[in-house]
This record gives structure tokens, sequence and C-alpha cells, in this order.
């Protein structure tokens, strides 16, 4: 089994890296990536562990495309990235720090107690929106984490702060130049249609889809494949797993083993 979507407490995961690591084993996955949102430190804890799966080098970037936020895969299957991508990446987390010290500020101006310290014990160094939802939550602000989003955080919320993020196409180029390939992810969470959005994407030299991913049914799965055949594209596939932050997701099998990723794709990406 092989799951190409992960996340670690890096970022918004639950489980440390080298728990992430242990919970893909015991799941019965051989091959994991991990694709920490702007960040490669859970994949360079991962990769000095000793362990007998393999661990593939990812990031997630969240970059804006027609105005949209929309979450953008990078994998480095042959080549590590190369250090002046790594220099970008941490231009960008500067840029997440940035927004929550003004996403803290709009809080506490909404009458909300709600500290960048706190966020930052939850988060470490990609702490982000997820982490205010938590204490937004245990402050009793709102019920569930999605409420607190909805209510506070979401980018249609009252709370809610902008933050730089790189266009799509940018962000598509600087991947490809650093040693990697992008796949669009999660298609499922695109704001227009894919088949309007297809030529674009294609034009800008995205390498891959999303296709297998444990929001999408076996109908989408089915299209995003069929896309991706039709345009040329090779497709990738996660559980986008969490840990607790996504607690029905599970590592390699998805939402109560709604997925099934072929090993085949793999072999393509290579
Ligand atoms: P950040 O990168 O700090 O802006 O946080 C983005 C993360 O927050 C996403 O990757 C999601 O995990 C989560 N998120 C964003 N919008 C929503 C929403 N409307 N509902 C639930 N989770 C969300
Ligand atoms: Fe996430
Ligand atoms: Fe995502
Ligand atoms: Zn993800």
């Amino acid at each position: 089994m092989i799951d190409l979507h992960s996340h670690t407490t890096e970022s918004d995961g639950t489980l440390s890296p080298a728990d992430l690591v242990g919970a893909a084993r015991s799941a019965g996955v051989k091959i994991l990536a991990i694709t920490d949102h702007d960040t490669f430190a859970g994949y360079d804890q991962a990769s000095v562990l000793q362990t007998d799966i393999e661990i593939l080098c990812g990031i997630e970037l969240s970059t804006k495309l027609h105005g949209f936020s929309t979450h953008l895969l990078g994998y480095f299957l042959s080549a590590a990235p190369t250090p002046k991508f790594r220099d970008w990446i941490i231009e960008l987390q500067e840029g997440r720090r940035d927004r929550n010290v003004r996403l803290a500020a709009k809080l506490q101006s909404l009458g909300l107690d709600v500290t960048l310290e706190e966020v930052y014990t939850k988060g470490k160094s990609m702490a982000g929106r997820p982490h205010f939802a938590q204490i937004l939550v245990e402050k009793g602000y709102s019920k569930t984490l999605q409420g607190a989003f909805d209510d506070y955080l979401d980018e249609s919320a009252k709370g809610y702060v902008d933050r730089k993020e790189p266009q799509f196409a940018d962000a598509v180029a600087r991947i490809q130049a650093g040693g990697g390939m992008a796949s669009l992810a999660h298609p499922i969470r695109l704001k227009e249609s894919i088949d309007a959005l297809m030529p674009e994407v294609l034009d800008v030299g995205l390498d891959a889809l999303e296709a297998y991913h444990s929001d999408h049914s076996p109908e989408l799965t089915a299209r995003y494949l069929e896309l991706a055949d039709q345009y040329g594209m090779k497709v990738t596939g996660g559980s986008d797993f969490h840990g607790a932050n996504k607690p029905e997701i599970e590592l390699g099998t998805g939402r109560a083993g709604n997925l099934r990723i072929p090993k085949d794709i793999l072999d393509r990406l290579r």
C-alpha cells in the first residue's frame, strides 16, 4: 500500500514525524510521502529514521488561483529540493508568521482572548488557522473545529485576515525548477469547474492531478482519472492524514476504507 499525502505536527497533523512513520508502518503502508503545509521540517526528521518503509519528500503549498486558495502538492522523487527552493519556502513561512500576528490582533479586536503565544505552543514552526481553531474551541468560543472556521477563520468569516500566498503558476514553476513535480491537491475543493481550469493548469505545466483522495467519491476519482488521461497528466493519491485533527481519515485507506491507491501511479511519476 502507498500513501502520497500526509501531515505531521510540523504542520497541522497531530502525530510527530516518528509517530507518523510508525503509524504508517502499522497500517501496512510501504511507501509514504510526507506533505506538510509549507514546510519540509516533518520530512527532514522522518528521512533520517531507521525504518523499513520508504519515505518520500513532499510539500503542500497554499497558492492562489484566480484569487481562490488552492493547494498544490510538490513531490521530490528523483532529487532533493534545491537550496534555492528551500529558501523560498522559508520566505513563505515568514508570510505566515506575519499573518498570524494580524490574525491574533483581529480576533482580540472581536473580543476573543486568543494570544499568539498560545497559538505557537500548539502549532510550533507552522502554526496556522487550525491551531487558532483549537484554541477557540478550548476557550468555548466555538463548539467544534469546523464551527471555529465557520464563525471566525474561514475566508468568508469575520475574523479572516489575508496571507501572502504565491500564485498557482509561480508555485508550479518553482517546484519544477527546485527539482520536483507538481500535483493539484484534492481537486474536489476547487471553487471553479475543473473542466474549465484544465487548459490553463496544463498551460502552466502542472504535472498531475490528485485523483485519489479521502474526500473523493468513486465517481469523482473516475472523473479526475479521465481528465488526467485526456490532458496527458499523471495522477497522484493520498489519504491527507492529519491524525486526531481529522480522526475519520486513516493512513493508506482513507475514510472507512474508501481509498485504494494503485502502486503503479508512483511508477509513472518516477
Ligand atoms: P492556514 O494555512 O494557517 O491558513 O490554514 C489552512 C488550513 O486550515 C487548511 O489546510 C485546512 O486544514 C484548514 N481550513 C481552512 N479553511 C477551512 C474551513 N473552512 N473549514 C475547515 N478547515 C479549514
Ligand atoms: Fe491540513
Ligand atoms: Fe490540502
Ligand atoms: Zn493535506
